[in-house]
């Protein structure tokens, strides 16, 4: 097989025997990859500083059909994210993403959406010119908007406008309904339909948080104004967007935790 060189995103690195790491990347043209980075720890690889979580890199590959495993040849750095980790909530933001994608995807399946996501969030989150401030509006931003797309991305957002159990519409604009979600139901229902199921844990999905929900789904990121958020927006329409992550997952994701009680 030639080589390869794909525009790519490093999503995680894990140390493999004295000198290696192996390399999990989303590639813009292949899909989530796995390959081995050899001499990845020494100083002076090929890798350079191109293997840091979230860099934006050109990867140079080997693949093999009977290997699991690619075999990296090296990388060329597009963009690394280092200006963006200066402060805690964007450097577990970034965290997040990078766990979340790594447990969202299937291996190499081309997903050229996931990959302009991510580029689109890690842009959102770099302050334009005499804009330093807002930097917590963006992280809430940017996480609120790659966790819903996210999810739609994956196939798994549930209809937003109807109830799960009896369909009733729920965002008649003469009169609203709340809507309520828990971790066991892959949707939302109306507040009769609550009651009538009885108790368990259930979160309500504020209407503001419905809105920007339709927001996000009409409009770059880049577009949404970051100026009123913080981290109590929307944060219902989070809960149930990782809820609904790992129910289908079928695992905990550890970095949302950390953001959202950091
Ligand atoms: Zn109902």
């Amino acid at each position: 097989m030639p080589a390869r060189v794909s525009e790519a995103l490093v999503l995680r690195t894990y140390p493999l025997k004295e000198a290696d790491l192996v390399v999990s990347f989303l590639s813009r043209d292949q899909g989530k990859l796995r390959g081995v980075a050899k001499r990845a720890r020494r100083p002076k690889s090929a890798f350079g500083s191109g293997l840091e979580r979230l860099s934006h890199v050109r990867m140079a590959y080997f693949q093999r059909e009977s290997r699991e495993l690619v075999n990296l040849d090296g990388c060329e750095l597009i963009q690394s994210q280092f200006g963006l980790v200066s402060d805690y909530a964007t450097s577990v933001a970034l965290d997040y993403f990078a766990e979340a994608s790594e447990l969202l995807l299937p291996a190499a399946e081309p997903s050229e959406k996931f990959f302009r996501l991510l580029l689109a969030v890690l842009e959102s989150l770099r302050p334009a010119a005499g804009e330093e401030n807002g930097r917590s509006g963006r992280v809430w931003r940017a996480v609120t908007y790659f966790s819903f797309w996210a999810v739609r991305l994956s196939g798994w957002l549930p209809e937003l406008h109807a109830c799960l159990n009896c369909g009733s519409y729920l965002d008649d604009p003469e009169s609203p309904e709340r809507a309520f979600f828990s971790r066991d139901r892959a949707g939302l229902i109306c507040d009769p339909c609550r009651r009538a199921l009885g108790a368990g844990n259930s979160w309500e999905l504020s209407r503001e948080s419905r809105a920007i929900a339709g927001d996000i789904l009409r409009q770059p990121v880049a577009q949404l104004a970051s100026g009123g958020w913080t981290q109590e927006t929307a944060a219902d329409l989070r809960r149930f967007l990782v809820q609904q992550m790992e129910s289908h997952a079928d695992r905990r994701l550890v970095t949302i935790r950390m953001l959202e009680s950091g």
